[in-house]
Parts: structure tokens; sequence; C-alpha cells
């Protein structure tokens, strides 16, 4: 049997983990019961052990300090004043910076680079994926958003490889939505991806070609999510708070996060209803026991949210606006729209996303699972070895050479399709020159200060009297894992020199190998207790079982038929498949079994 692949969508407020069976892809469901897990990680106070998911949004409520969430937003970026100013903004923890420049998070009096997070989360799902295959797993296809560049692209690879995990690919979040919407068969178009999630708002234009996906444009916003909706219920029940309370609410950090959970709550209900009541107690100043609390009673229709939000829906419509302007398209000329993001749930956001492109969304894929379905889509491709697994995306930065004056000649543009190779014929600086550097930038600006330099290729032994006659061609070849291959050639000596140049590793070799054998540890620990778990589970989903034999026993006995004589036989084979997979402790069989059994007692059909 092949090994099982799976699909990542590293979010920033949520991940989750698919894979494709029997052809369809389907959502991975954590350890602990959930489809998703909250890209929320932490560290117990005393001990240090480590918590991911639901599990660290609990220890948040009582430790605060000891938790991290929404790190996303700092992998692979440099460690500057101005990162942990724009920090600050976002999220309430310390931001502080590693010997190479990372970033790192404190969280429980310790420093943790902001990889190893992410490689605790992505660790998390890789023992999902393991609990639920009931063997090994290491192969994936990880997503990010289509603005990741180079840097943020290769952290959340050497995130992967912390984790035990080999990542076959990294594709653009957009490019696997559209996977999941099923554009690979046979759309061709373009097609707009509007991702709305709990702090990020993405937009992006696809355009597909025979199986292509190319990023015509993107967009967003990463500071307009869910949570900005919830907090404007929130100021408006803190402006219905008794004026004795307002000021002690507004400040006590109890209360404000009872507001908080109240607001998004409404939020979903009036996803489903017009109108919904909002009940509130023990709302005042918890650092004063002896100061008498207040409560709150009010109704909220989906019409006043909706007036509430007018802003944030404006600032949804700018975006929009401003990629539509960059694809050089007009609204109107979008073949599909397509939604992921649970915000895109909201009756709001689907009828102004409607009323903007002129057509109604695409809303037949879960829009919190669509990326981690492609994602899996895509992975089961590469692994097949299909002729479906290409994806065209496009370079995130532009990539040129310096040259004189302290300027950029860019030969590959911002938004080139990749694999892509570019070349162009340069003169040594001065005459007689016998040695020239051709430094490589990575960066929008004219300017090379504002760029960020790659490296450099040498040519020596430069034979050319006058600079007219020393005419050097620069080859730039990117290829489609994102590796720049620079060839300078003396065209008058055919003499020639290369650079391969592979972003830079975030952490020091020695730490990264560290944490590789920290995780292996505690994957195995993990895994250990898992076991006994997934036993457990496993004989209380066979006694179910029996009872559903049962049923379907009487059934047939009571009006015969061949389709209950064989629904019977079904269940009570595979019972029989559980039970001598349980006695020769096959845990890949069990796992196996319990997949299937837990569809049938579901009753559901995929
Ligand atoms: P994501 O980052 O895609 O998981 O998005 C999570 C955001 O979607 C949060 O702000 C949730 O409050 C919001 N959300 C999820 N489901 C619903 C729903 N049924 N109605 C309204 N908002 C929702």
């Amino acid at each position: 049997m092949r090994d099982p692949v799976i699909g990542i969508d590293l979010g920033t407020t949520n991940s989750a983990v698919a894979s494709v069976e029997e052809g369809r892809p389907r959502i991975i469901p954590s350890r602990s019961g959930g489809r998703l897990t909250p890209s929320v990680v932490g560290l117990t106070p005393k001990l240090s052990e480590r918590v991911v998911g639901t599990k660290a949004q609990e220890l948040a409520k009582e430790h605060p300090d000891c938790v991290v969430w929404a790190t996303k937003r700092f992998i692979g970026r440099r460690f500057t004043p101005e990162l942990v100013q724009q920090a600050k903004a976002v999220v309430p923890y310390q931001l502080a910076g590693g010997n190479t420049g990372d970033v790192r998070v404190k969280m429980a009096g310790r420093t943790v680079p902001v990889t190893q997070v992410s490689a605790m989360i992505l660790g998390e799902l890789k023992l999902d994926a393991e609990a639920f295959f009931g063997r090994g797993v290491s192969k994936c296809v990880i997503t990010v958003p289509a603005n990741f560049d180079d840097s943020q692209r290769q952290a959340t690879r050497e995130a992967a490889t912390i984790a035990g995990l080999d990542t076959l690919r990294l594709i653009n979040e957009p490019t696997a939505a559209a996977l999941a919407y099923g554009l690979s068969r046979g759309f061709q178009g373009h097609a707009l991806v509007f991702d709305l999630g709990g702090g990020t708002f993405d937009v992006t234009v696809l355009e597909i070609t025979d199986g292509v996906y190319e990023v015509k444009a993107t967009g967003g916003d990463p500071a307009l999510g869910g949570e900005d909706f919830d907090l404007k219920i929130v100021e408006w029940l803190l402006a219905q708070v008794d004026d004795n309370h307002r000021e002690l609410v507004h400040r006590d950090v109890v209360s404000m996060h009872k507001l908080k959970v109240a607001a998004e709550q409404a939020k979903r209900e009036l996803t489903e209803y017009e109108e919904t009541l909002i009940s509130l107690d023990g709302l005042g100043d918890h650092t004063q026991p002896a100061r008498k609390l207040t409560g709150l009673e009010t109704a909220l229709t989906r019409h006043f949210f909706e007036q509430l939000c007018e802003p944030l829906s404006k600032r949804c419509i700018a975006v929009c606006e401003s990629v539509m302007k960059e694809a050089g398209m007009d609204p109107h000329s979008v073949d599909t729209v397509l939604l992921v993001g649970g915000m895109t749930r909201v009756p709001l956001i689907r009828r102004l996303v409607t009323d903007f492109f002129g057509k109604a969304p695409s809303t037949d894929v879960n829009p919190d699972e669509a990326v981690a379905l492609g994602a899996a889509i895509h992975a089961d491709e590469l692994a097949r070895q299909s002729g479906a697994a290409l994806l065209l995306d496009v370079v995130g930065n532009s990539l040129g050479v310096g040259v004189m004056g302290g300027r950029v000649k860019h030969l590959i543009p911002r938004n080139s399709s990749v694999p892509v190779v570019a070349k162009d014929v340069f003169h040594p600086g001065r005459h007689g020159q016998t040695e020239a550097r051709i430094p490589i930038y990575q960066g929008e600006s004219e300017l090379q200060d504002e760029n960020r330099k790659l490296g450099e290729v040498v040519l020596r032994n430069l034979q050319g009297a006058s600079r007219a006659d020393t005419p050097l061609e620069v080859t730039f070849e990117l290829s489609n894992e994102g590796t720049l291959s620079v060839r300078a050639t003396d065209l008058k000596t055919g003499l020639s020199e290369a650079v391969k140049l592979e972003a830079r590793p975030h952490l020091p070799g020695q730490e990264a190998e560290r944490l590789v054998k920290e995780q292996a540890v505690y994957a195995q620990k993990q895994a250990q207790a898992d076991a006994k778990k997934t036993e457990e589970t496993f004989r209380k989903l066979l006694e179910r079982g029996e009872k559903l034999a049962k049923l379907l026993q009487r059934t047939a006995e009571e009006s015969p038929s061949d389709e209950a004589d064989s629904a019977m036989i079904n269940v009570r084979s595979l019972l029989a498949t559980g039970y001598s997979a349980l006695e020769a402790r096959d845990a890949e069989q069990c796992a196996q079994v319990a997949r299937q059994l837990t569809q049938l007692l579901s009753g559901r059909r995929d």
C-alpha cells in the first residue's frame, strides 16, 4: 500500500489536515475530535509541557502569558523595531530577536523561535494523521499565502522539517482552494478567491488554463478578519453597560473576555437567524472581589449588526477594487468566485461579494476546510505522479542585478510565472576591469539599499579593453521550488560562473538539529500515549458496530432482501477483521476498520 500523503492548511487562526482516500479528499479529525486545530501553542507554567490547539486555548484562560497565537504573521520575517511596533497592535505577547535575526516569541518565561511554534502545530497535525492511519506519515503539501516571500516560504519548510515532515511542495492557499472547488476538472477562466478568516483578509485572482494556475493579482488586509466584526459588537455592548460599571468593565480582562465570547457567539447566530439575544452577567472589576458585578441583556438583529459593520464592509470592497485594478479586470468579468474562511458564511459578506462581482459565489465546499482539502488533492496528485500536478505559481518578489548608481535592473518581475528563465547583457563599471562582481537582489525598489541582497556571481579573467568590448550575459533561472540559479558568461571569452541561491535558513544549524530531536522525542511519547487511547476508542467502536450488526440482522429477518443481507454481512466481516487486527496489534488495520465503521455508523455515504 502506498504511504499516506497529507495536505496541511497552516492557518493564522486555525489549521487543518486532510488526505485523499478512494479518490475523495477528506478532513482528518484531530485526536481530540474536532475538524480544525486552533493555531495556538502554549507551555504549561510549571513543567513547560507543550500544549497545542484547544488545550492551549484552555490554558490561555488561566495563564494568558503562557500562550501564543497568530504567529504566522511573524514567520520568516526579520526582527526589526518596525515589526515589534506592528506586533504590539495585534498581539499581547512579546517578540524577541534570534542570532540570525529571526523572530522569537516569549511564553511562560521562555523565548521560542516562531519557526518552532509552527513546527509544534505541524507536529500535532502529523500525530493526528498518524492516529488516523495507524502508521507513520511524513510526506505532505503545505499551503502558504500567495504573497509569502522566499524567506517566509523557507521558514515554513524549516518548520516542517523540525516536525519530521517532508514537504513535497508548498502551494499557494488560493490555488489549493481552487483545487478543492474542483476547478482542476476542466475550468478555464478567471477565478477569484475571497478569503476572510479570523484575523486576515486575502483576495486573489487566478487565471486557470489547461490545468495551469497563474496568480494574476493578489492583495489583502492583514489586519482585517472575523475578530474585527466581533469587536464592533463588543463596542456596542460596552456602550450599553450602566454608567457606573462601564469603565470598570472596559479595564477588566475577565469581563472583556466574556464580552468577546458573547459577541462571537452572537455573530454566528446571526448567520442562521435574523435576531439573537445576548445575556451576560458577572461584568465588572474581578480584581476587587468586594465590588458588585453587573449584567446585561440585549437583542441584536442581523440588520443592526450589518450597520455596525459598515466600515468593515467598505474595507473589504476597497481590497477587492485594488486587486481588480492590479489584475486589469472588471469585477463582472470574473468567471467564478470561491469563498474561503469561516467569515464568508456571514450573509452580509456573501451579499457584498454577489453585488460587487455581479454573481453569486460558489458555496459547495466548507469554507473552513477548502484550503486543506485542496492541499490534500495536490499531495495525492504528486504522490501518484499524475500529470494533473502541474501548478503554475508566481514569483512573490522581483529579482534583479545590481547596476551602477546603486540601482537595480529587474530581470524577473514580481508576479512572473515560475519556472522562468530571463537573461540580459551588462557591461563592467570601468574600462579594462579584470574582475566583475555581479550582485543579485530581491525586492521591488529601483534602489539596491531598499532591496535584499541574495548573493553575487564573480567573473574573473575578463579580457576586454573597454566596457563596450566586455559584454557579460547574466541568466536567471527560477525553479518551481523557488531555487534561483544565476549564470554569468563573458561573451568575449565564453568563460562563465554560476551560483545557486536558496533562501537562507532561519535557525542556526545546531539549534535546528536540537529542535528536530526534541520534536522526535515528544512525538514518540505522544504516540505511545495515543496508542492506548486509540485502542480503548476502537473497542468502544466495535461494541457500537455489534449493536449495528444486531439491528441489521433484525431488519434482514423482518423484511428479507438481498440488500439487507449484504449490509449485515458487510458489518459482520468488518467486525471480524477488526477483532483479529486488535489481537494482532495491527494498528494500521485497526485504523482502517475504525474509519470504515465510523462511516457506516454515521450513515454518511462520502
Ligand atoms: P478561519 O480563520 O477561517 O477559521 O475563520 C474563523 C472566523 O470565522 C472567526 O472569526 C469565526 O467567528 C468566523 N465564523 C466561523 N463560522 C461562522 C459562522 N457560522 N457565522 C459567522 N462567523 C463564523
